[in-house]
């Protein structure tokens, strides 16, 4: 499962390949990667042909395109192409002399711009993912739908879009923590009133979004908060830890991606493999803690695992799961 600096990695190659860009003609040779769009193929391929690319926008993990029949006003966007990428979506970016992908799904033609490669597809080898159309409603806030704080981008890259427009789908979505509007008083406040565990709060989308199981966990061994720790009993302070401790590995994890940005593959697989080498809790049971040597544990949680330090994030009192 790609991770948020993983989309963030794709995002930022669809902003630099496709953003701008008029698509000419859709095929579809496997309509199952478009199930998500209940009016079916041709459907699809109205809403698509002669439309341009706006710009590519992400929250969390959500990541979708912003479309628009003229390209030449600035005009206010109705609705975007989303893009899932499930467990093994692929979006590549390629010439038409390229030969197709076993697990081609979708492919977009594009008008000629320069030397840019003229097709967009989406290769799927399990399925799980997706392309679909959606509506684009205004967001809660009043504020732009997603981004990324300048200062992550290098300066490479546009990050965000000015319309305070999110699809529908994702309107229930919370920030993620690289987000510039993340509303972290607001966060404080609904961890307060809430009765539950930090972990599982943390990975409750609609409270954050975009921080999976890795994250969550490196994020509380650099925060030495455990995870069962109730959110009733987070002070200021401690919220301010723990999501300045998840930006902070969350753009470590980016620098480490960001090498592939350059690619025409905009691959999710490329990025994640890299920062592996770097975690320090997530996967490495049974090695030494790189804070203070004892033995990281793993305990079952939720289904799936949690990777802490027994000394770093010692285990509070009335934990909650
Ligand atoms: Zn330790």
């Amino acid at each position: 499962m790609p991770e948020l600096p993983e989309v963030e990695v794709v995002r930022r190659g669809l902003e630099r390949w496709v953003a701008g860009r008029r698509i000419k003609a859709v095929s579809v040779p496997d309509p199952r990667s478009i199930r998500r769009h209940a009016l079916g193929v041709e459907d699809f391929r109205g809403n698509l042909e002669g439309a341009t690319v706006l710009s590519v926008v992400r929250r969390g993990k959500f990541l979708w395109m912003p479309l628009s029949d003229s390209a030449t006003t600035v005009p206010s966007p109705e609705v975007a192409l989303v893009a899932h990428l499930g467990m093994s979506g692929q979006l590549l970016v390629e010439s038409p002399e390229q030969p197709h992908e076993k697990h081609l799904k979708v492919r977009l033609s594009l008008e000629a711009r320069g030397d840019d490669p003229e097709e967009l597809r989406f290769v799927d080898q399990r399925i799980f993912g997706g392309l679909f159309i959606t509506s684009l409603v205004p967001t809660a806030d009043g504020l732009p739908g997603g981004g990324i704080a300048s200062t992550f981008t290098g300066g490479s890259s546009l990050g965000t879009t000015p319309w305070a427009l999110v699809p529908e789908e994702a309107a229930h979505i919370g920030r993620d923590p690289l987000d510039p509007h993340f509303d972290l008083e607001a966060l404080h406040l609904k961890l307060r009133s809430r009765k539950t565990g930090l972990k599982r709060a943390l990975l409750d989308q609609s409270l954050v979004s975009g921080i999976g199981n890795i994250y969550a966990d490196e994020a509380l061994w650099a925060a030495r908060m455990h995870y069962a720790r109730p959110t009733d009993t987070m002070r200021r302070p401690d919220t301010e830890r723990i999501i300045h401790a998840a930006r902070d590995v969350m753009a470590r994890a980016l620098a480490a991606g960001g090498t592939s940005f350059d690619s025409l593959y905009v691959n999710v697989n490329g990025a994640s493999g890299y920062f592996a080498r770097s975690l320090n809790a997530y996967g490495r049971e049974g090695d030494p803690c790189p804070r203070c040597g004892t033995k990281i544990r793993r305990d079952t949680f939720m289904n799936r695992s949690s990777y802490s330090c027994a000394v770093c994030q010692g285990r509070p009192r009335n934990a909650r799961m």
